[in-house]
């Protein structure tokens, strides 16, 4: 078995306007404000200071599993 790891990352600080950014193997839009699960599903989450640090998430549509830094920068409205 392989090790289970994250190959795609993807760091919300470059990433302009509400988020939103294409998946990096399927470019199927995956917005960080969609709760709905339709799109990706949340599979891990890192909580630091009581901040959301890192995000990993695996996208629906074709299971590839990316992990999402760069909360802090969006938090501070
Ligand atoms: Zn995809």
């Amino acid at each position: 078995m392989m090790k289970k790891t994250v190959q795609h990352s993807i760091d919300l600080t470059k990433i302009d306007g509400d988020g939103a950014f294409p998946c990096p193997k399927c470019a199927v839009v995956i917005s960080p404000e969609d709760e709905t699960e339709e799109v990706y599903k949340i599979v891990d989450t890192k909580v630091s200071n009581n901040q959301l640090v890192e995000l990993t998430i695996i996208c629906s549509n074709c299971k590839t599993k990316m992990k999402l830094t760069g909360f802090q920068h969006t938090i501070e409205s």
